[in-house]
């Protein structure tokens, strides 16, 4: 399944691959700002 995580901050898209959908409330960081946040349900679109 591939994912798309949504940056809060500069709102570009990064593509994930994930087996599974429990992302939520993982740490991730952002390779266009550098920005870390956690994942949350509503920056999540599946493609
Ligand atoms: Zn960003």
């Amino acid at each position: 399944m591939i994912l798309l995580l949504k940056c809060p901050k500069c709102s570009n898209q990064m593509k994930y691959q994930s087996q599974n959908m429990i992302l939520t409330g993982k740490r991730k960081r952002c390779v266009y700002c550098g920005k870390t946040y956690n994942v949350r349900n509503s920056i999540i679109e599946k493609i």
